[in-house]
């Protein structure tokens, strides 16, 4: 039976993407050779290389004056590393989720942390607004996709100090003013590639700010002086995620994917808000693109597992919702086809006419 993938992370990928994958572990450009067993410093690997990093700037506008590094340890390991080369007294956090306080957690090792705002009083269901940034912080962390909780942040702010932005879960979902951004960082896991690489786009000049030595492995300036091969690189995470700019390239780039992310997100709100079952969790206005968040409806509680159980029947897969929301997520990244979201709506069109 076909399979329709709503999982969270790791995400859906192209089966072209799959597929040139496959043949680059068996036979990597003819060379007889699997992409996992040539060096990394060899001219056909330094070409994919290259490749990611002119896919990278091309497909997000990218200014000059930014570099764009490839790392490993996951957004995870950016809680901690940006702060390290940031961080000097104080810097200010949007908390948001779940997401955003991890960030912030790692980042009270190296300084004061500031919470300008917070949506924890409504389990957060809510982007924050109104809330004024400190001009003396080092930078302002975001979370821009709550991929937890299903909010998004859907606009470049405008931030007094250096903007610094998680994001993981909708990078490559819509267009963004990079030139609004000191460093936008993420795991590739969510809508751009397999696990094992970070991406992180990060302008130069704010960099070397820091009274703290470096250890070289969470020092920015080494991995963009060394083209993100200081030390070896996780080769066939890059070869996918470059693979999965070429598709997103192929298909006319980010302006296209918004439109049809535009599109399935409304497909699926549409039932959420029409079918009398189902209740959305997130404020509408904050309602997020890629991670779709809903609940059983006043008085029809008790059905949650048998819903989980008809949608599995009709090959939905990944559509638990995180133990911190319940109910279930429907994520709907990049690479999701609207015939999927189509077949979701379906399913809950169906289950309503045989409970409801
Ligand atoms: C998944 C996720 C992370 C954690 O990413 P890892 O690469 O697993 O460390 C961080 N932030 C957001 C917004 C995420 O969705």
């Amino acid at each position: 039976m076909k399979k329709h993938n709503f999982g969270a992370g790791p995400c859906i990928l192209p089966q072209s993407v799959l597929a040139a994958a496959a043949a680059a572990i068996k036979d990597f450009n003819g060379i007889g050779l699997s992409v996992l067993e040539i060096s990394h410093r060899t001219k056909d690997w330094e070409a994919v290389m290259d490749e990611c990093r002119a896919l990278w700037k091309e497909l997000l506008n990218i200014p000059d004056g930014y570099q764009v590094l490839f790392l490993g340890g996951g957004a995870s390991m950016q809680f901690m590393q940006v702060p390290y080369n940031l961080l000097n007294k104080k810097a200010a956090y949007l908390d948001t989720g779940v997401w955003a306080n991890k960030a912030a957690k790692e980042a009270k090792l190296f300084g004061e942390v500031e919470i300008v705002a917070s949506s924890k009083d409504k389990n957060y269901t809510y982007i924050p607004k109104g809330y004024t940034i400190s001009k003396d912080a080092d930078y302002f962390h975001i979370t821009t996709n709550n991929t937890i909780y299903g909010s998004e942040i859907h606009e470049d702010m405008d931030s007094p100090i250096n903007l610094v932005a998680d994001m993981s879960s909708d990078i490559m979902s819509r267009p963004v003013d990079v030139s609004k951004y000191a460093l936008i960082y993420g795991g590739a896991q969510k809508n751009v590639g397999p696990a094992g690489v970070t991406f992180v786009i990060v302008r130069e000049d704010i960099l070397g700010k820091v009274d703290r030595t470096l250890p070289s492995m969470m020092d920015y300036r080494i991995h963009a002086k060394e083209g993100s091969m200081y030390n070896t690189p996780p080769v066939i995470s890059i070869f996918i995620m470059k693979e999965t700019l070429k598709w997103l390239k192929s298909i006319g780039g980010v302006p296209e994917i918004q439109k049809r992310n535009i599109a399935k997100a409304e497909l699926l709100y549409d039932e959420i808000d029409r079918n009398k079952m189902f209740v959305g969790t997130v404020n509408t206005e904050d309602r997020s693109l890629m991670n779709i968040c809903f609940v059983m409806a006043e008085g029809y509680g008790d059905k949650e597992e048998a819903f989980m159980e008809f949608a599995k029947k009709a090959g939905m897969v990944g559509i638990k919702g995180h133990r911190s929301v319940g109910g279930f997520r429907a994520s709907t990244y990049n690479a999701l086809p609207i015939e999927s979201v189509q077949a979701m709506v379906d399913c809950m069109k169906e289950f309503e006419k045989q409970n409801a």
